[in-house]
C-alpha cells in the first residue's frame, strides 16, 4: 500500500481530491479501509470558518481492518469495525472511564486536527477506541453509530420518566438521532419543529408523534394542542444565535433542556426566564465508549432502525460539491460518503 485518494482541506470552501500517502499504523494503533464516512453539520461549520487549515474531515465512519499497528490484540484483518475519532492517551483518568473525549491530550480523528478523517480510503484509529462491527451491522450502519451516540448522550441527559413529554428543536441528523432513541426507549410524546418538509416527514417516520413547521406555527402553539401544555422536556438540535432562548421559552416550570447544538457566535440571552421557571439546563458534548457499545447492540438486536436517516450516498469525488450545496438551505438527511469508489 502506498498511495490513496482523500478529499484534503485547504482552506475556507476549498476541498480537492488529492492523491496522498497512506499512513502507517503506530502501535496500539489501527488502519482501518474506510467503506462508509458520514457528513456531520460540524465537518460544514469547519468548511465555513476561516480557521480551516490543511486536513482530512470525516469523523463518522466504519470499514474493515487493512493492517495492524505493533501491540493490537483485539482485532484481526478484515473485521468489520468502527470507532470514536479520537485517540485517548489511556492512562488519564477520563480515557481509563472510557470517556476519551475529555483526556487532555486527546487527539480528534478528522475534525480539522493534525489527524486525519475518513474522507479518505484509509483513516488511523486506536484500537482502545474501537469497536467490532455485530452480525447484521454493515458499514453503513456502523458510519450511524457516532451519530447515533451523539443523541443517546441528550436522551440519556434530560433523565426521562413515564408521562413526561418531550419537544425536539430540529430535525437534522442529530435531532432526528434523538427521536430514534425517544422512540425506542418508550417516550410518549415526541413533537419535533423544523421548517423543512422532508426533514418533519422523516422526524415521523423515525418515531415523533407530532410536528410543525416553526415557520408557520410556534412550537409552542403545537406543543399545546398535542400535549395540552408546556412540554416537560426540551432538546435543542439547531445550534444557531437565540435557540437556547427559544429552548428556555417553550419548556414547562421545573422543567429540564438540554442544548445540544452548537455555533461559534456570540449569544445573548435572556435569563429571567430559565430563572422564573427554575430549569434545569444542561449541554451536551460528544459521547463515551458505552454509548457506541449500547448503540451497536441495539443495531444488532434491531431494536432501532436509523436507515431511513441515510438520504444519499454520494462518491468521493462528489463530496466537494456535495459540501457546497450542503451550505445552502437543503431537504438532506445523512449523507454517506463511500471512499473506495472515486466515481459513482
Ligand atoms: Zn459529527
Ligand atoms: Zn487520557
Amino acid at each position: 500500500m502506498s498511495n490513496m485518494h482523500a478529499a484534503v482541506l485547504h482552506g475556507r470552501h476549498h476541498m480537492t481530491i488529492e492523491e496522498v500517502n497512506v499512513p502507517a499504523p503506530g502501535p496500539g494503533e489501527i488502519l482501518l479501509k474506510v467503506e462508509r464516512a458520514g457528513i456531520c453539520g460540524s465537518d460544514l461549520h469547519i468548511i465555513e470558518s476561516d480557521s480551516a487549515q490543511a486536513a482530512v474531515l470525516g469523523h463518522e465512519f466504519a470499514g474493515t481492518v487493512a493492517e495492524l499497528g505493533p501491540g493490537v490484540e483485539r482485532f484481526k484483518l478484515n473485521d468489520g469495525i468502527c470507532s470514536l475519532p479520537m485517540i485517548g492517551c489511556g492512562r488519564c483518568v477520563h480515557c481509563l472511564s472510557g470517556d476519551p473525549a475529555h483526556c487532555p491530550t486527546t487527539r480528534m480523528i478528522g475534525m480539522n486536527m493534525p489527524r486525519n478523517g475518513a474522507f479518505a480510503e484509509y483513516v488511523i484509529v486506536g484500537e482502545k477506541e474501537t469497536f467490532l462491527l455485530p452480525p447484521g451491522v454493515d458499514a453503513a450502519l456502523g458510519a450511524l453509530v457516532e451519530p447515533l451516540a451523539v443523541g443517546l448522550k441528550m436522551v440519556e441527559a434530560v433523565h426521562w420518566q413515564p408521562g413526561e413529554t418531550l419537544a425536539v428543536l430540529g430535525a437534522g441528523p442529530v435531532g432526528l438521532a434523538v427521536v430514534v432513541w425517544a422512540r425506542a426507549l418508550g417516550f410518549g410524546d415526541i413533537v419535533v419543529s423544523d421548517p423543512v418538509q422532508a426533514r418533519r416527514e422523516l422526524a415521523l417516520k423515525l418515531g415523533a408523534t407530532a410536528v410543525c413547521d416553526p415557520s408557520c406555527e410556534e412550537v409552542a402553539g403545537l406543543c399545546d394542542r398535542e400535549l395540552g401544555s408546556a412540554p416537560h422536556l426540551v432538546i435543542e438540535c439547531i445550534g444557531r444565535p437565540g435557540s437556547l432562548d427559544l429552548a428556555c421559552a417553550l419548556a414547562r416550570r421545573g422543567g429540564r433542556v438540554v442544548i445540544g447544538g452548537l455555533h461559534m457566535h456570540e449569544e445573548s440571552t435572556r435569563r429571567i426566564v430559565p430563572f422564573l421557571k427554575e430549569l434545569k439546563i444542561s449541554y451536551c458534548m460528544m459521547y463515551e465508549a458505552r454509548h457506541f457499545d449500547y448503540t451497536l447492540k441495539m443495531l444488532a438486536q434491531g431494536r432501532i432502525d436509523p436507515r431511513p436517516m441515510v438520504t444519499h450516498e454520494v462518491s468521493l469525488s462528489e463530496l466537494p460539491a456535495t459540501m457546497a450545496a450542503l451550505a445552502q438551505p437543503n431537504a438532506f438527511g445523512k449523507i454517506l460518503v463511500t471512499p473506495g469508489r472515486l466515481r459513482s
